[in-house]
């Protein structure tokens, strides 16, 4: 106690306070020169760091002059956001490395090839990879990096010269352009003259869904192992081009707390991840602690924040032999806040963001051969256990479906995974694998562990809490078929030549054309086809013609009597096949084995106009998901309703309006319960996601009866009170359930199980007739990941999904994200199929 009060003490008398103009010399060491050649952040951007919050623009522009005034720092631009704006990167080393830098990158990744057991050491420079404010409202990082980058561009003398010619720096200087821009114009729009640090001030109340996201609401923080997103795409590309020593995500926290730095709880960290990381982990901490000594910060670590869930930024570095390190400052959100630790102002959280950038590449520089060391080591041990793996390869494939099968290639190609053609078709236990549609992965590689982390199943824990999901087995994510191997003997070549997709109409036809539903882009290739006011049939059942067999929701598209002609209707679709990568074949009779194409049994599918209600109340990442899946996936205009105005919405031009988890049922009220109502009552289709079941059942859209536990806490320690509640949480894990191939919302699955993800503990009752539960969770439905003892009963034969009439519509819910992170591409289908064929159900 006595040590803490010391310590706000010394806070007190250095810091700053809270109406005192900041100078950039409050965040810069103060014991050497700076070269005044190189322009200081206030005379570009115009306003001294932290005395308004900086705009990507602006950062990025800073950046661009110190690039070109200092022979230290050299910028790229890798990519865009969403929203157009540039992913940079800088590099950062003495000039004498920067002019031999492609020398220095082959000689770095080679310490992690085999042969470099006697290279020496002392010669090669550490790559330390520092990134910033990833959640864009989480923005004292960020803000860091222009007294970070002007430190490194000015610093003057031998200490900093040492520190450059001993290390490469990969300075990200925004992890989330888009997101930090969104949340400086709240900061800053809302900032009076005289700083008002009362926590009642709107500064301090981001309107929804706040700027920690991207464009389309996703975390970016969870994308690193998935890299479905263009920044972390950005980012992935560097990381596998550098294979960084050290990687930092400099995050925030609530505004009552202090200074986090890794390791973080030592019971949660992936089985993985080798003991040396964790400690080297440590070692890297003594620096911070030791510097935010200096100047007075409180600070903790080994709590809270863990290192499990390899798509975070401070952990994925862990599985692929780099040393990840989480920062987490308790933040001042707006420019000064009122907290438990006194007044906290921005420029103190900026301070302790730069303070934690200069501790690590000084613990880089000092513990430089000992961190090159563990990379090689880490590498030679991987080698070691790939060479004498039992499994030799990995399969994977889904013989009808290749968009699907390629975008799961996709990943192993951006995260540098080698992969195989298959050398011809094949059945493995009972899975039908087909060449162009499948994957042969070789485990003997460089990145075995990395393999190894995406897609083996974990069903035991040492631990029962996870910050994050505790499952993404990436097979079941993509539903596809996959089977361990122990030769390569169906390995065909290496694919080299990652090519990207095609798709093509057979030939003209006169009489019809006919895809399969099974394709992933078959929702986009029919809504363009209804769009344009063309005529499609979906299949009741399944079929066969020429020797081909077609399964339930097969696709026709009759020639006769169509808006466009014979030849035009040729060439639309070939352009449609085009853009959604898919077959599409030409036939020239109605005469089928089984249904014949004439048949009633091919229902007319209807052109859809789709909205979904977003705003206060909703969940942003759930509504995110499914906004990027309609606009970047499927090309499907989707119209965001806010909860604000629904109430005074026009609806009756919707065919189906979606319910994304609602959070708390918050901004829905009993009069949008009866407007809804009405709606599906004269035909509308009403989809509701994970929590709206609670909403649905309380406004009665449907009877649902919910599976409750009965739990106590029997013998449980007041002290152990959140380990118990944690232990409840079903986080995110992986459950199969069987389908009922016939239903329309399960067309274009080729199997009769399918793996769900959930992160939620809604548990529902089956329907007394079976052919009503077409998804049910199995009686053993744990494929990967965590969930109790009691949870897993309740989930128990339960069922994830119903639809029920009501007048001339219907209400239909998932109780589980089938859109989860824009990588689960095996449940996609199920809200297309929710949409599409809504009126067969
Ligand atoms: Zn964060």
């Amino acid at each position: 106690m006595k040590k803490i009060l010391l310590a706000l003490c010394t806070v007190l008398s250095t810091g700053l306070f809270s109406q005192e103009q900041v100078t950039l010399n409050y965040y810069l060491p103060q014991d050497i020169t700076y070269d005044p050649s190189i322009p200081k952040p206030s005379e570009i951007i115009g306003h001294e760091v932290g005395e308004w919050h900086v705009t990507h623009d602006k950062l990025m522009f800073y950046m661009q002059t110190l690039a070109e005034a200092s022979d230290r720092i050299t910028i790229e631009n890798r990519g865009t956001t969403f929203e157009g704006r540039p992913i940079l990167l800088l590099t950062v080393t003495s000039p004498k490395n920067h002019s031999n830098l492609e020398d220095i990158r082959q000689k770095h990744l080679a310490l992690s090839e085999s042969g470099s057991a006697g290279t020496n050491l002392e010669t090669l420079p550490i790559v330390v990879y520092q990134g910033f404010s990833v959640h864009g409202n989480e923005p004292s990082g960020a803000n860091a990096g222009l007294a970070y980058a002007y430190y490194l561009a000015a610093a003057q003398g031998p200490a900093i010269d040492a520190m450059l010619n001993n290390t490469i720096i990969l300075m990200d200087p925004s992890f989330n352009p888009d997101g930090l821009q969104r949340f400086a114009y709240w900061a800053n729009t809302n900032r009076s003259m005289n700083l008002n640090p009362d926590g009642n001030e709107r500064e301090y109340h981001e309107v929804w869904p706040g700027g920690r996201t991207n464009h389309y609401w996703f975390d970016i923080n969870r994308d690193w192992l998935p890299v479905q997103l263009p920044e972390s795409r950005a980012r992935i590309k560097t990381f596998h081009n550098w294979l960084p020593n050290i990687l930092t995500d400099h995050h925030e926290m609530g505004t009552n707390s202090t200074f986090f730095f890794q390791p973080g709880e030592p019971s949660r960290v992936h089985p993985l991840t080798p003991k040396m990381n964790q400690e080297l982990t440590a070692e890297i901490g003594t620096y911070h602690a030791k510097a935010l000594d200096k100047i007075g910060s409180l600070y903790y670590s080994e709590e809270n924040y863990d290192d499990y869930y390899y798509g975070k930024g401070s952990t994925f570095p862990d599985v692929v032999g780099s040393v990840g390190i989480l920062f987490e400052q308790a933040s001042s959100r707006g420019h000064i806040q009122e907290s438990d630790n006194g007044l906290l102002t921005f420029p103190f959280t900026i301070r302790n963001q730069f303070t934690a950038a200069l501790s690590t590449v000084e613990a880089a520089q000092n513990m430089r051969t000992k961190i090159l060391d563990f990379q090689r080591d880490f590498y030679q041990g991987q080698r070691d256990e790939a060479a004498s793996s039992k499994t030799k390869a990995i399969i994977f494939g889904d013989e009808k479906d290749a968009a699907k099968t390629w975008h799961l290639a996709e990943i192993l190609h951006r995260q540098k995974i080698k992969f195989h053609e298959l050398n011809q078709d094949v059945t493995l236990a009972g899975s039908r694998y087909k060449k162009g549609n499948s994957y042969v992965v070789p485990m003997n590689q460089k990145n075995h562990r990395l393999i190894k982390a995406m897609f083996e199943k974990r069903t035991t824990f040492t631990d029962s809490l996870f910050y994050d999901i505790s499952a993404w087995t990436f097979p079941l994510a993509f539903n596809v078929d996959y089977a361990e191997l122990t030769s390569l003997a169906n390995a065909g070549p290496e694919i080299t030549d990652f090519k990207p997709l095609t798709g093509a109409v057979s030939e003209e036809s006169n009489y019809a054309y006919l895809f399969e539903w099974h394709e992933y882009y078959g929702p986009k290739a029919l809504n363009k086809i209804l769009n344009k006011g063309i005529r499609a049939k979906i299949a009741q059942y399944p079929f066969s013609m020429n020797g081909i067999s077609y399964d339930y929701g097969t696709v026709m598209i009759p020639v006769q009597n169509q808006e466009l002609n014979k030849k035009e209707l040729y060439n639309f679709l070939n352009e449609v096949a085009k853009e959604s990568y898919l077959k599409i074949t030409a036939v020239s009779t109605g005469v089928t084995q089984g249904i014949d194409l004439g048949s009633g049994d091919f229902e007319a599918v209807e052109k859809q106009k789709v909205a979904i209600i977003v705003g206060e109340g909703i969940r942003s990442y759930d509504a995110g998901e499914i906004w990027h899946l309609f606009d970047t996936r499927y090309d499907i205009k989707l119209t965001k309703i806010d909860t604000e105005y629904l109430g005074r919405t026009d609806l009756s031009s919707y065919t189906d309006i979606i319910i994304p988890g609602a959070s708390g049922g918050g901004g829905l009220s009993k009069s949008n319960a009866e407007k809804l109502k009405e709606w599906v009552k004269d035909g509308g289709s009403l989809i509701g996601y994970r929590t709206t079941a609670n909403w649905f059942g309380q406004q009665e859209f449907l009877d649902l009866k919910f599976k409750k536990d009965t739990l106590v806490a029997k013998n449980i320690p007041f002290g152990k009170r959140n380990d118990f509640r944690g232990a409840q949480v079903t986080g995110g894990a992986i459950f199969e359930a069987k389908i009922d191939r016939s239903h329309p919302i399960n067309f274009g699955y080729k199997n009769n199980r399918i793996a769900l993800f959930r992160n939620s503990n809604i548990y529902l009752e089956p329907e007394k007739d079976s052919y009503d539960n077409p998804i049910q969770y199995t009686a053993s439905p744990l494929l990967s990941g965590y969930i109790s003892e009691e949870n897993a009963e309740l989930i128990k034969n339960s069922v994830p999904f119903k639809v029920s009439r009501m007048g001339r519509g219907r209400v239909i819910l998932f109780t589980d994200n089938t859109n989860f992170r824009a990588f689960w591409y095996g449940t996609n289908k199920l809200l297309m199929n929710a949409i599409f064929f809504g009126d067969m159900m």
